[in-house]
């Protein structure tokens, strides 16, 4: 007998190729199969002969009248065949490059097929076809799934063995969900939920389907969510830091600048979850230029104030380095140790300093990646501080928890992340917002310009130049590729701008360059040695150079909008107003919306929200970074409320305190076991 856990093989009809085929696509048992969703759904839904409308995809049930009429032209043919439905309306059924089927279409058969219809011709284009008048068949007159395939497999088999699969274990399937919640949210039971999301009976089934099969994966979601919560919050004593209000006030003393209101409140949050014995766990969210260094410094020299190391990781090497200085000389003055780790550090020189951190001579270290490999030992560290966070998986937030006890966890993300995603990314965390810039700030105005503007641009770089400012020009790709014409590339375009901005020193900065030479460019363009970087993304993150006040992005199309809001971050930093040029061509009007949206905005936020919102979540970081969950149905942006739904509930669950003595729980109790996300022993 079949059951869930079954492997696919013990299925009739899968044998070690179709078995090979499911594996690829991540199908290995029973469990797996019928919970491969479809991508989208067919309607075949047999229609009259007499009402078809022209120009429109159409599915009859029809009896083939007469022989198939063949035409070849070259290897191609095609191949004509009178029908006549099955309300008896007479027609020409068309195929292309089908003549397998010649001898089938034999006049007395009878088939159903779907395609174009043309009412003036009377003809229908044939692009599914199904032998024999089905009623109940799974693949046609109906709502068909539609999966996606790999190898040999087509929608059709996959759809035949899962349907054939579900229906043997279909009395199997528990019921995750308590009657309670689905009693309140209207939700169908699990099996028919899986039976109609494969082969729904119409359109408002398959919705209520996909509704409870949503709920249950975003509430699933949540709850991990929030076990893991309570888990980390009242079981894990953490460092309770101390130090005197008089030791504080001699630091704030030291700033360079009044904070802002926000970074105010920013700090006092922390430092109050500083002080409580249970771990930090927070999120410091604030848009590009808000000021976030400055409060991992306080809350960095607060951890030292009370005797303990900290560590920052950040995702690129030109960011540490530039954290590593602005730290040096701020905390540095106050007797504050600080190290450098990067992967291109020395060998001897990360030897040194690791042996330092065990001995507990430095007080600050301040790295890339490179800071989670193993060897990376500290003596007594109490505090993470990770800067633009949403680049680290989940599971190496995880691992650098482990390098100290229970360490006081800091977040930091200048990607200003909607409400909806952030709720998911984050339900751990609490949050602080800087929702100000500091003081003084002249805005970015931003401009887009199509490509034969582009003597224009730079005409008007010259003048920027000429008065001493500086500039960034960004172009998609590092070098010319054959994949992409008509895409700028950064080495092309550096030697371009070198003859067109003669007398200024041109600079050029990508990915693929060594980390020293990234490093001296960087260092040059600081020191105003170089005029004009031209760079690709790399100078994305957390760069600051004042002077900068000319942004200009090539191919800005290409881009997210959160990237293009983070590079024109890059600018705007200064006392001189700045400007962002958008160069692109985009041809959807969906390209055009976004350009527009980036003029029409400064605020991260909205641009954020814009861009989920016309691009969907899975690109909304540009590529698909780690640490974003991805679900097998849920939409953030179409479900978003289910997903708020899932949040209350989960959030309500795990304050109650007592549900897993209550029976009908016992399959999220037996869930949450598995998933190791309840503290056993549970009594049975
Ligand atoms: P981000 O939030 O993007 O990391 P930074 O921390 O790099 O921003 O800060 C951007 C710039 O603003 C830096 O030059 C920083 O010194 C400056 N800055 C930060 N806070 C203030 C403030 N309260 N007043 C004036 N300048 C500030
Ligand atoms: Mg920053």
């Amino acid at each position: 007998m079949l059951s869930l856990q079954s492997p696919v093989n013990h299925i009739a009809g899968v044998g070690p190729s179709r078995e090979r085929d499911l594996a690829r696509l991540g199908i290995f048992t029973v469990q797996d199969l019928i919970t491969y969703y479809p991508f989208r759904y067919d309607d075949r839904t047999v229609q009259s002969g007499q009402t078809l409308g022209h120009d429109t995809r159409v599915t009859v049930q029809a009896i083939v009248q007469a022989p198939p009429a063949v035409r070849h032209k070259g290897r191609r043919s095609t191949m004509t065949v009178q029908v006549k439905t099955h309300d008896g309306m007479s027609m020409t059924a068309v195929w292309f490059n089908r003549l397998f089927l010649r001898d089938k279409l034999r006049p007395g058969s009878s088939i159903t097929i779907t395609g174009k219809y043309d009412a003036r011709r009377r003809s229908l284009v044939v692009s599914q076809y199904e032998f024999g008048s089905h009623d109940t068949s799974v693949h046609s007159n109906r709502l068909v799934p539609i999966y996606e395939v790999r190898g040999e497999l087509t929608p059709k088999v996959l759809r035949a063995i899962l349907t054939k699969a579900l229906k043997q274990v279909e009395s199997q399937i528990p019921e995750i969900l308590p009657h309670s919640l689905l009693a309140k949210y209207k939700l169908i039971p699990k099996r028919d939920a899986l039976a109609q999301i494969h082969l729904p009976k119409d359109a408002e089934s398959l919705r209520q389907a996909r509704r409870r099969l949503v709920f249950e994966e975003f509430f699933l979601f949540q709850l991990k969510l929030q076990a893991f919560r309570h888990l980390h919050k009242h079981d894990r004593p953490g460092v309770a830091h101390s130090f005197t209000k008089e030791q504080w006030a001699g630091f704030l003393k030291m700033m360079p600048f009044e904070l802002t209101p926000g970074q105010k409140r920013a700090v006092r949050d922390i430092l109050l979850d500083m002080r409580a014995p249970q771990p930090m766990n927070r999120l410091l969210q604030g848009d590009v230029g808000s000021g976030k260094t400055i409060i991992a410094f306080c809350a960095m020299f607060a951890a030292y104030l009370s005797g303990y190391q900290s560590a920052m990781m950040v995702p690129t090497e030109i960011l540490a380095e530039q954290h590593y200085d602005s730290a040096s000389e701020l905390l540095g003055r106050l007797g504050v140790r600080i190290g450098l780790l990067t992967g291109s550090s020395k060998e001897s020189v990360r030897k040194e300093m690791l042996d330092k951190l065990g001995k507990g001579e430095l007080d600050i270290v301040i790295g890339t990646h490179a800071l989670l490999e193993d060897g990376v030992e500290f003596s007594n560290l109490s505090l993470v501080v990770t800067d633009e966070q949403h680049r680290f998986g989940v599971e190496q937030r995880s691992i650098f928890r482990q390098k100290g006890h229970h360490p006081d966890v800091l977040f930091m993300s200048a990607t200003p992340i909607p409400r909806t995603l952030a709720m998911t990314l984050f339900g751990d965390l609490d949050v602080s917002v800087l929702d100000q810039m500091p003081a003084g700030r002249k805005p970015i105005r931003t401009h887009w310009v199509t490509s034969d503007k582009e003597n224009q641009v730079i005409r008007f770089l010259r003048k920027e130049l000429a008065k001493g400012r500086q500039a960034y020009i960004v172009a998609p790709l590092i070098e010319e590729s054959e994949k992409m014409e008509g895409v700028e590339n950064a080495v092309d375009l550096y030697n371009r701008l070198k003859d067109s901005l003669a007398g200024f020193q041109i600079g050029l900065m990508h990915g693929r360059l060594s980390s020293r030479d990234k490093e001296d460019v960087m260092r040059k363009f600081k020191a105003n040695e170089i005029q004009a970087l031209v760079a690709t993304t790399v100078i994305e993150v957390g760069v600051n150079v004042p002077n900068a006040t000319v942004m200009v992005i090539y191919n800005a199309d290409r881009f997210g909008l959160a990237q293009l809001h983070q590079l024109r971050g890059r600018v705007g930093r200064g006392e001189h107003s700045s400007i962002c040029i958008l160069i692109a061509d985009p041809v959807s009007e969906t390209g055009r919306e976004r350009m527009q949206a980036m003029v029409a905005t400064q605020n991260g936020f909205v641009l954020a929200e814009k861009d989920l919102e016309l691009r969907g979540p899975g690109e909304f970081f540009g590529i698909r970074q780690s640490g974003m969950p991805e679900f097998k149905l849920g939409d953030l942006v179409t479900d978003a409320n289910i997903m708020k739904a899932g949040r209350e509930e989960a959030q309500q669950l795990m304050a109650s305190g007592d549900f897993w003595i209550l029976p009908e729980y016992r399959e999220l109790v037996e869930y949450l076991k598995r998933e190791k996300l309840l503290k056993a022993p549970i009594q049975d």
